[in-house]
């Protein structure tokens, strides 16, 4: 048995329990079952979470987020849990995402699908099969694995190399970031939504955008690194294709690996 197993579980402070309670109520277990049965995703770490979250929606994960910054929580999302790198597994808080976010609509005779984070790539797939047309992104881990975790891991497979992957298939996000503001980045007011509510994060961008314009040497980087397949980090070349803030900040989710927003929605281009 790994010493883990054997450590003796500590209750979560009540505090806490509180605090996440009311912003996402009746969404909060903190028995040790259900601890323990989400210690774990497909790397060899071992981490119990002081508590699970399971939030109905994407204003239960901004509420949820608020908290967080306020009182200084750590939140780790976990969708399908096929991480090879203990990416969705956490000693804190965990938010299972995979749950309640199961929706999908074909759009534009199968040329678009709006799908949110908890559906599978087989699931979307089966939907998409009728129009001749499936998902970019192609991981081998496709029956268990999510439209949240490939978008956020920057997940592809065998086959979909730089023409078919998140990034380049992506149209837009729906967005919760970390005040609690969600933002549809394809919406035709999203720059002028994320200017006012997010003032600093939408002058970051901008002078990020031009900063890397400015300097071919980390353009010339850039270039290099994302000619070929690159699945490490945030999408950094989306500050040399994007303009608008609010494209380049949905381009930079890919990869993020959850540090960035809540993706509560992804708008994709399906490949043949
Ligand atoms: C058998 C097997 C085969 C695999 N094959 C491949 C492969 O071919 N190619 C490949 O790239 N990977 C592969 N993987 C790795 C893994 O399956 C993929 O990275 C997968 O896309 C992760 O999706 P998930 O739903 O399990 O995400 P999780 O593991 O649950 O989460 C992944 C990351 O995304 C974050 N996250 C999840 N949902 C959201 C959200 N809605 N918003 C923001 N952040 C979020 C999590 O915090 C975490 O950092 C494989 C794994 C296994 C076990």
């Amino acid at each position: 048995m790994p010493a883990t197993s054997r450590r003796r579980l500590s209750p979560t402070p009540r505090r806490i329990l509180d605090i996440l309670e009311s912003a996402a109520p009746g969404a909060v277990r903190s028995r040790a079952s259900d601890r323990l049965a989400m210690a774990h995703d497909a790397s060899h770490y071992l981490l119990t979470p002081e508590a699970v979250v399971t939030p109905t929606g994407a204003d239960q994960v901004g509420a949820l987020l608020r908290a967080s910054s306020a009182h200084r929580l750590s939140l780790t999302f976990r969708s399908g849990g096929t991480s090879l790198s203990g990416q969705s597994s956490t000693g804190h808080i965990l938010v299972d995402t995979r749950r309640n976010f199961r929706e999908l609509g074909v759009l534009d005779d199968g040329n678009k699908v709006r799908v949110q984070p908890g559906v599978t790539v087989r699931q979307a797939n089966a939907r998409l099969a009728v129009y001749g047309r499936k998902l970019g992104p192609d991981p081998a881990s496709e029956a268990a694995c999510t439209v949240g975790g490939v978008v956020a891991n920057n997940s592809s497979g065998m086959a979909c190399g730089t023409v078919n992957n998140t990034y380049s298939t992506l149209e837009s996000l729906v967005l919760v970031l970390p005040s609690g503001t969600v933002l549809d980045t394809g919406a035709s007011d999203a720059d002028s939504k994320l200017r006012q509510l997010e003032p600093e994060i939408h002058d970051g961008l901008l002078r990020l955008r031009d900063r890397v314009r400015g300097n071919a040497e980390s353009q010339r980087i850039i270039n290099k690194l994302f000619v070929i397949k690159n699945t490490m980090g945030y999408g950094l070349n989306a500050f040399l294709d994007f303009d608008s803030p609010a494209d380049i900040l949905a381009h930079l989710a890919v990869g993020s690996e959850g540090t960035l927003a809540f993706i509560a929605e992804a708008t994709s281009a399906p490949s043949r």
